[in-house]
């Protein structure tokens, strides 16, 4: 019987890779969670490329980022964006760290992220700028000391979505599904934003609307529809897709059918 660790660590592997496969993360990024079942420690994946994390790379750590039992591997140097915001923020059960393509010309520029369609509303009416020059002059923009993922955590505040100079975006979720949501859709925002600026006038959502909508997408149905939609297409990548056990086997946080079990083998279509 698998403990809600164990459910968590195969689940917070599972949104590595399925944010990887949509192209948000690459070689770089990570996505964590609060721990399950004591909220002063959260889970992360040893450093490694996100599309090849596995449950066995995920390990505990405090909300110091410190990994409580010492491993041999190397770990992400910016744990600290993760522990720093899971202190500041008790509402915050999952945080992902990514430098996409789309989002990056607005980290370049500075140019305001503003929700131009309805799931974009989900990033949240603000999304805030950090400049790691204003607390620490310059550095080689990686955050990795306590002070700098405070400093970032600070400028996250009480939204979901903080935009870092000339690094990427860090985002916030309630959930692990909630998290996926929002980060796959601010990037694909972005790059709409972008696309739409070549056509002329941007109008965004007004900051009625981005409530109306934020609130109506981040419901469970869209949330987890859009879940299973990601899920199912990194299992056809994967090469683990079972339409009929798909659905037993995510619920389960199966990534593969257990070898050997009966009933599985097809008789081979005889060709003509
Ligand atoms: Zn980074």
């Amino acid at each position: 019987m698998p403990t809600k660790l164990d459910e968590a660590r195969i689940q917070l592997a599972r949104a590595n890779r399925l944010i990887a496969n949509e192209g948000v993360l690459d070689a770089f990024g990570h996505v964590t969670m609060r721990h399950p079942t004591d909220p002063g420690r959260f889970l992360m994946s040893r450093s490694r490329g996100p599309e090849l994390v596995q449950p066995e790379d995920i390990h505990e750590f405090t909300l110091d980022s410190q990994i409580v039992t010492p491993i041999q591997e190397r770990l992400y140097g910016e744990r600290v964006i993760h522990g720093e915001i899971y202190k500041a923020r008790p509402d915050v059960n999952a945080v992902c760290h990514h430098h996409a393509p789309s989002i990056l010309p607005f980290c370049v520029s500075g140019m305001a992220l503003k929700p131009v369609f309805h799931l974009g509303a989900t990033m949240g009416p603000q999304v805030p700028f950090w400049d790691s020059r204003d607390d620490f002059g310059n550095t080689n923009l990686i955050v990795a000391k306590p002070e700098e993922g405070a400093s970032l955590a600070r400028a996250l505040g009480p939204n979901w979505t903080v935009l870092m100079r000339r690094h990427g975006a860090t985002v916030a979720g309630r959930s692990l599904q909630e998290l996926a949501f929002r980060t796959i859709y601010t990037a694909r925002n972005a790059a709409m934003q972008i696309q739409a600026h070549g056509l002329g006038h941007v109008s965004p959502l007004t900051a009625e609307e981005t409530e109306l909508a934020a609130a109506y997408n981040l419901q469970p149905g869209p949330v987890m529809r859009a879940w299973e939609y990601w899920s199912v297409r990194l299992d056809k990548v994967e090469g683990t897709s079972r339409p009929r056990r798909a659905k037993a086997n995510r619920a389960a946080g199966k990534t593969r059918p257990a070898k050997g079990t009966k009933g599985t083998k097809r008789p081979r279509a005889r060709r003509r």
